[in-house]
C-alpha cells in the first residue's frame, strides 16, 4: 500500500512538472524530412478527429485530444513551414512541401489525458499536456563529425581517396583549376573563392547524381553561411605522406595555410557549434532513409548511400572512446530509424524492406545497442501517395499499387520484390528496381485526413510513454 502511495504521488508530481521532449528529424536530402514533419504535425493536431492513428496506445483509447502549435523558445532558427507545407498538399493538383535546408524548429503543445485514474480518484481524467519541441536538419550536417578528427592535410588526403573515376569526371573543373595551383604561393582570395566554388560545384554534381558520401556537408547545404569566406575552401589532391614537413614549413600567407586556417576555422565555428548548441540536446532522434530510392537508383548510388549511413551515424555512437562522447557527452535516450516512401511498395513487401534497412545499418545498430541506447528500425508512408489494390495478373492475383504520377498520368504498377539483404551482383542484373514517383492524392480521393502508413507506429516509439 506505502509502495502504491508513493508511486501515485510520483506520477502526481510527474505531471505536474513542465513535461517537455526535444523531438529531431533527420535524414539526407530527399530522404523525406519535410513530408514526415509535416505529417507528424498534421496527425498530432489532428488527433480524435480525422487521423487515424490506431498503433499509438493514447490515441487508440480517445485519450489524445491533440496538439496546438505556440511560439518556439529559440528566436535564432527559422521555423517550420507547415502552412506552406500543407497549402502545397491541399493545391489542385497536389504537390509535394518545398524542402526545408537548414535547421527549422515547431513547438506543439499536446493535450492528452493521463492513463490511469489511481487512488486519488478523477485525477486521471484530468488533462496533462506534453510540450514537443521539433527540429528538422539535414543528414549532411553530420556527415562532417568526422571531420573533426582531422587536420587539413589528413583531410586533404581521406576527400583524394573517396574520389571515385565517376566523381572525377564530375570534379573535372575543379581538378584542372587546383592543378594549377601553387600551394606555397601567396594567398589569392579572388582565386581561392573561385577554385571553391568549382569544388561545391562538384559536389552539387555528385549529389544530383545521386552521391551521399560528401564532405563538408555545408557546401551543399549553406544555410545562412551562403557565400561567406568560412566556406571557401577545398582539400588539396594529391598529397604525400612526406609532403606534411613541407608544407607545414611555408609561409603563413601561402594559399595551404590560407586553405587550412579556413578548414580549421569551419571546424570550430561551423561543425562543432551545431553538436553544441543542437544536437546535444535533442532527447530524441528518428533519422530517415530513402531505401527504395537507393535501390531505384543502381549499385554503385546503394554502395554509397551505405557509405554515407555508416559516417552520418557516427554522430549517434555513444560508445564512451567516441569522439562524440568524448567532445559533446550526448543525451539521446531513443532512436528510430525509418525507411521511408514504403507506399511505393506493396504491403507485403514492408518486412522486407525493414530487413533491408538493418542489414544496411547493421553495424552502427549493432553499436547503438552495445551502447544501450534503444533503437527502433521501421517502414513507413509520412504521406501516402498510392492505394494498394490486389489484381487479376496472368492468371493469378497480384498485389500491385495505384497512382497518379508527377506529370498527372494515372498508372497502376507492380513494384516488384524488395531483397531482404544487401544486394548483390545477381540482383541488379536480374531485377533491379524501377518506380516513378507519386503526386500526392488530391483531396476528393484521400477524404478525410492525410493518409500514412505506420506514422503512429513511429510516434509511438517517440513519444508514446510520454503520453501513459
Ligand atoms: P527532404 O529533402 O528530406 O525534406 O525530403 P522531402 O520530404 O522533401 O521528400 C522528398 C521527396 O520524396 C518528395 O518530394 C516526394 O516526392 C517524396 N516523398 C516523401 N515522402 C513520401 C511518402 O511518404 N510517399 C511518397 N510516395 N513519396 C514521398
Amino acid at each position: 500500500m506505502r509502495h502504491t502511495l508513493a508511486r501515485e504521488f510520483n506520477n502526481l508530481i510527474e505531471r505536474g512538472r513542465d513535461r517537455q521532449l526535444r523531438l529531431a528529424v533527420t535524414g539526407l536530402s530527399r530522404a523525406g524530412k519535410t513530408a514526415f514533419l509535416t505529417s507528424l504535425v498534421y496527425q498530432l493536431r489532428h488527433a480524435g478527429l480525422e487521423a487515424r492513428l490506431d498503433l499509438l496506445p493514447a490515441a487508440r483509447e480517445g485519450r489524445l485530444m491533440g496538439a496546438q502549435r505556440i511560439a518556439q523558445k529559440d528566436l535564432g532558427v527559422p521555423r517550420f513551414p507547415y502552412d506552406q507545407a500543407m497549402a502545397s498538399l491541399d493545391g489542385t493538383p497536389p504537390q509535394w512541401p518545398e524542402p526545408t535546408r537548414g535547421i527549422s524548429e515547431l513547438r506543439l503543445i499536446i493535450r492528452y489525458r493521463p492513463e490511469r485514474s489511481g487512488l486519488f480518484g478523477g485525477l486521471g481524467s484530468s488533462n496533462a499536456t506534453l510540450t514537443l519541441d521539433l527540429f528538422d536538419y539535414p543528414g549532411e550536417w553530420l556527415l562532417d563529425l568526422p571531420l573533426l578528427e582531422h587536420d587539413y592535410f589528413s583531410w586533404s588526403q581521406r576527400q583524394q581517396r573517396t574520389l571515385s573515376p565517376e566523381r572525377r569526371a564530375m570534379a573535372s573543373d575543379w581538378l584542372d583549376a587546383v592543378a594549377a595551383l601553387d600551394p606555397a604561393a601567396e594567398a589569392d582570395e579572388a582565386e581561392l573563392a573561385t577554385i571553391a566554388e568549382h569544388y561545391a560545384e562538384s559536389l552539387r554534381a555528385a549529389r544530383e547524381a545521386g552521391f551521399a558520401d560528401l564532405q563538408p556537408g555545408r557546401f551543399l547545404l549553406p544555410g545562412d553561411l551562403e557565400g561567406a569566406p568560412v566556406l571557401q575552401f577545398f582539400p588539396l589532391p594529391g598529397l604525400d605522406k612526406d609532403d606534411r614537413k613541407h608544407l607545414d614549413a611555408l609561409p603563413k600567407e601561402s594559399v595551404y595555410h590560407t586553405l587550412a586556417r579556413r578548414f580549421a576555422y569551419y571546424q570550430q565555428h561551423v561543425v562543432k557549434p551545431f553538436y553544441r548548441e543542437h544536437f546535444r540536446r535533442f532527447d530524441r532522434q528518428i533519422v530517415l532513409v530513402d531505401v527504395l530510392g537507393a535501390l531505384n537508383a543502381g549499385p554503385e548510388r546503394f554502395e554509397d548511400l551505405s557509405r554515407a549511413l555508416a559516417t552520418l551515424m557516427q554522430s549517434f555512437d555513444y560508445g564512451q572512446r567516441s569522439l562524440l562522447s568524448r567532445l559533446f557527452a550526448p543525451r539521446i535516450d531513443r532512436l528510430a530509424i525509418a525507411a521511408t516512401k514504403a507506399d511505393h511498395v506493396t504491403p507485403e513487401q514492408h518486412p522486407n524492406l525493414v530487413t533491408l534497412l538493418e542489414a544496411l545499418l547493421a553495424e552502427p545498430i549493432k553499436d547503438l545497442r552495445f551502447a544501450d541506447v534503444p533503437v527502433k528500425a521501421l517502414s513507413l508512408a509520412s504521406i501516402r501517395a498510392t492505394q494498394a489494390h490486389e489484381v487479376e495478373h496472368k492468371g493469378t492475383r497480384t498485389q500491385a499499387l495505384r497512382g497518379v504520377t508527377l506529370n498527372g498520368e494515372e498508372t497502376l504498377i507492380f513494384p516488384g520484390e524488395v531483397p531482404t539483404r544487401l544486394p548483390r551482383h545477381d540482383f541488379w542484373a536480374r531485377q533491379g528496381f524501377a518506380f516513378n514517383a507519386f503526386r500526392p492524392l488530391s483531396q476528393d480521393v484521400r477524404g478525410e485526413g492525410l493518409p500514412h502508413i505506420r506514422m503512429d507506429a513511429a510516434l509511438d516509439w517517440l513519444l508514446g510513454d510520454k503520453l501513459t
